[in-house]
């Protein structure tokens, strides 16, 4: 026995989707491994989510290893509460080695493999798989400490619904899917919302009659691998694309939004004197994401015409480009009791705080090639492009999991 106590082959931090899958591959390779995870399966999806979130990926791409959706809605979009299941059914499926409410506090190198050290003792492993998730905490701006203390601050973990909020006007900042999703929602509530748009990801909901989604999926896009990128650096950093999935499979793009008499202004550039002041230049940001938006419509009709399926599907078509509002607003008062609240949805990153193996970058980011981490024996899953465009949805979680837990087991 190892000084430490318990010794097994494999290490897996975190019970979501994709550390599950992980185990679902290690167990396939007969590598015996434990699943560490703080909180319940599915944490993430129980604690951090808000209350009306639905998938912006339909039903028939919610597939996990071995498990395809076989219920009555493949088009609709699952609740929070069906992901939990799905991810739950899953586990129990794939008999995972989970292992509940197990903090992993710190991970080092020891006697050439890993001690992963947790609220319930050690453990000595020759590998680890940090499956810990992309998005464990909100990403807030520094201007938020310049933010009056009369304005509520919430982040998409805190917020829950709009009765949480006062009374009066809200701000979103950022207008990724998050962003867009608070500020309809919160704008429906009957409350004045202004939505601060930096750079974003403007797509359809449906195209030429099928999903959007479905294109990605079909032409070919999301199976983009990272080491064939141009730019893989900021492929990793696109923001999530402006989707919602509803039962109405309704698009939710900037159009949409100053319909439901959301007000847009430019990206926040900090807050001075009790002051928020947004950069100008909203027709160009707009006109950019409409281009790329024209630009991936394109492949997918490249894709149609090519491969000789057009007439499986409705016939091109264009979207109106993304009105500019006429005289944006270029600083909003925060201490006038026009805007209550503020909505940070300025985007997710990982938490690597347990993290003692000298594997981060100076952006606080894990050093890897396609989920082949810096350290011998040390894996990632889960990362956004890790070494697919999908690799951070649930349907891109099969190939990267099975490629990466072949690598493992090789190199074991
Ligand atoms: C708001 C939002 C909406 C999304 N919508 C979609 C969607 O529509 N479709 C889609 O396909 N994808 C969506 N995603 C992306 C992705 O599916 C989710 O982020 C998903 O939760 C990622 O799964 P994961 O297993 O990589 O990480 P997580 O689900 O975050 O799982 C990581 C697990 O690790 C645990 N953990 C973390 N640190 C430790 C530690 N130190 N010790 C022990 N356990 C630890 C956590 O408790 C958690 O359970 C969305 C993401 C967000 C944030």
């Amino acid at each position: 026995m190892a000084p430490w106590g318990e010794q097994t082959t494999a290490v897996v931090i975190g019970a979501g989707h994709a550390g599950l899958a992980a185990s679902h591959f290690l167990s396939a390779w007969s590598i015996d491994h434990v699943v560490l995870e703080r909180g319940d399966v599915a944490n993430s999806w129980r604690r951090e989510r808000w209350d009306s979130l639905r998938l912006l990926t339909p039903n028939w791409q919610s597939r996990l290893p071995g498990a395809g959706y076989d219920g009555p809605d493949p088009d609709g979009y699952m609740t929070a509460g069906e992901v939990i299941e799905l991810i739950e059914r899953f586990a129990k499926a794939s008999r995972a080695p989970v292992r509940t409410g197990v903090n992993v506090t710190s991970l080092r190198r020891a006697d050439g493999g890993y001690r992963v050290a947790t609220s319930d003792g050690d453990i000595g492993c020759r590998a680890v798989v940090i499956a810990s998730g992309a998005c464990n905490r909100p990403t807030v701006p520094s201007a938020a400490d310049a933010v009056p203390e009369t304005v509520a601050q919430l982040t998409p973990f805190g917020y829950r619904n709009p009765a949480q909020l006062p009374e009066g006007g809200v701000l979103v900042v950022g207008a990724s899917a998050t962003g867009v999703q608070l500020a309809a929602e919160i704008r429906r509530s009957g409350r004045p919302v202004t939505l601060s748009v930096g750079e974003h990801v403007r797509l359809p909901r449906a195209y030429r009659g099928r999903d959007v989604l479905w294109w990605m999926d079909r032409s070919g896009v999301w199976d983009q691998r990272h080491d064939e990128l141009d730019d893989l650096t900021r492929a990793r950093k696109l923001p999530s694309p402006q989707l919602v999935g509803t039962p109405e499979r309704m698009t939710l793009d900037l159009n949409a939004l100053a319909g439901l008499g959301v007000e847009l202004v430019g990206r926040l550039q900090m807050v001075r004197d009790g002051r928020a002041l947004f950069s100008g230049g909203l027709k160009n940001v707009f006109s950019l994401a409409d281009l790329k938006m024209n630009r991936l419509l394109d492949t997918f009709d490249e894709w149609a015409a090519t491969r000789g399926g057009d007439e499986e599907v409705a016939p091109p078509e264009r979207f109106a480009p993304t009105r500019v509002p006429e005289s944006p607003r270029w600083q909003l008062d925060l201490t006038r009791g026009e805007i209550r609240s503020i909505v940070w949805a300025t985007g997710f990153r990982p938490d690597y705080g347990w993290l003692d193996v000298p594997v981060l970058d100076a952006k606080g980011q894990l050093r890897h090639e396609g989920g082949v981490v810096d350290s011998p024996g040390l894996y990632a899953l889960g990362l956004p492009v890790l070494r697919r465009r999908k690799s951070t949805f649930i349907c891109g979680i099969e190939d990267d999991a099975r490629e990466v837990i072949d690598h493992l087991a090789r190199a074991l």
